[in-house]
């Protein structure tokens, strides 16, 4: 079976990576650069500690262990892979209650979660005075780029091809099924199923694949700190993160996470807001940012920023990534929509869509049990495509 795979991120490289260790003879296209486009913009977190029992968090569990596989295949330093767990504070007796609650499910749901009473005792330079927090071990680290250059070097070892040109259109066959893709060049490149996994572009890859789906851009800024000596162990978030993420308004969202790295800098996140993809730096929200960051960490006050980025999160209207083959044409699969967990996700993506395309189950992902993300919950909602 011929592939393409339109996206080079971190989702798209995962898709190669399954796919080719299954068989497949895969191709990859992208319009840039390996790791150009959000999956260098974001923080590496691989998370379980932020998600509600569902299908999100299901795809997150098989992630978790497939990442670990990854890991022993590539190598760990090749991901730059810290299996450093998750420290998430609450700062009142109220958002301990609403916290411990929020863990008991996810624990009823297979998630390894402890209540920390002292904060300090896992993260020396905390502030005082917080109520208590979660400790989650699973929690984990890679650096993006790194991760998806090595997932796609070892699918090119395995027989991939990588193409850069942008893929301008699908190419049909009879009975509307895909037969190709036609690149920015004229080029036809022939295919019996394309991966849609063009991250905040799946909408526009979608439609030119004559399937589109509804992918919008969720602004996020991150803070980059001076290199220091270790002072972060864990990944530590506010307690009020989870209601962030899952907020629905266009208006800007922040929460303090912070989280030391292998290059001694400190990264501070994370805002959320829906404001096209307007590129404008925004000191207001920076300023937001640093000052919750430095009532988590106080040393922080005396501590240099010495750049701050941000990208645009692939955002699908029902916080659930698109993951599966279009009812509407046949052929296309959707590999998008991740949102702010798309290098968390990759890996379970990967196999899954790589289950689709052998029509059995494949690495523990079996797509009878994560039916909640296929692309046709909107045909019967009604409520995109448009
Ligand atoms: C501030 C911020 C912090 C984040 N932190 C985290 C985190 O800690 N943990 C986590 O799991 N996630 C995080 N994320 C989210 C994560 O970065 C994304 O979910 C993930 O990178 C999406 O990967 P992708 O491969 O789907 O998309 P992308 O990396 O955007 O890849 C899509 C690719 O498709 C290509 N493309 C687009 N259109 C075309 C076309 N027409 N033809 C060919 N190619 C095309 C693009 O060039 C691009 O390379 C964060 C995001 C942001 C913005």
């Amino acid at each position: 079976m011929k592939v393409i795979v339109v996206g080079a991120g971190i989702v798209g490289a995962a898709c190669a990576f399954h796919a080719v260790s299954a068989g497949l003879d895969v191709t990859v296209l992208d319009r840039g650069p390996v790791g150009a486009g959000t999956t260098s913009r974001g923080e590496g977190n691989i998370l379980l500690s932020d998600k509600e029992p569902g299908p999100e968090l299901e795809l997150a569990r098989l992630s978790r262990a497939l990442w670990d596989e990854a890991g022993e295949e590539l190598g760990s330093a090749s991901l730059e892979w810290e299996a450093k767990g998750g420290l998430v504070v609450a700062a009142s007796p109220e958002a301990l209650t609403a916290l411990h609650a929020f863990a008991e499910r996810q624990t009823a749901a297979g998630v390894r979660a402890v209540r920390v009473d002292r904060p300090a005792d896992l993260e020396p330079h905390s502030a005082p005075g917080l109520a208590g927090g979660v400790h989650y071990p699973q929690d984990a680290q890679v650096q993006p780029v790194l991760a998806a250059a090595a997932l796609l070097r070892a699918a090119v070892r395995g027989g991939a091809r990588l193409h850069t040109g942008e893929a301008a259109a699908a190419v049909t066959g009879a009975g509307g099924r895909i037969t190709g893709v036609r690149t920015a060049d004229g080029t036809v490149l022939a295919a019996d199923a394309v991966v849609n996994a063009a991250g905040t572009w799946g909408g526009e890859v979608g439609r030119r694949l004559g399937a589109p789906v509804e992918i919008l851009p969720r602004r996020g800024f991150v803070l980059v700190t001076e290199p220091l000596p270790p002072m972060i162990r864990h990944k530590v978030y506010s307690a009020d993160y989870v209601a962030n993420v899952a907020a629905d308004g266009a208006g800007l969202e922040t929460s303090c996470v912070v989280e030391g790295t292998r290059a001694g800098t400190i990264l501070i996140g994370a805002s959320r807001e829906r404001v096209g993809f307007d590129t404008t730096m925004n000191p207001a929200v920076v300023a937001v940012l640093a000052a919750q960051a430095c009532r988590l960490f106080p040393f922080l006050r005396g501590v240099h920023l010495i750049r701050a980025y941000r990208g645009f999160r692939p955002y699908c209207p029902d916080h659930l990534p698109v993951v599966g083959p279009d009812p509407r044409v046949s052929g296309v699969l959707h590999a998008c929509g991740h949102e702010g967990a798309g290098i968390g996700l990759a890996p379970g993506t990967g196999a899954l869509i790589t289950a689709h395309l052998l029509g059995r189950p494949w690495r523990g992902a079996d797509p009878a049990a994560h039916t909640g993300l296929l692309p046709d919950r909107f045909l019967t909602t009604g409520g995109v495509p448009t």
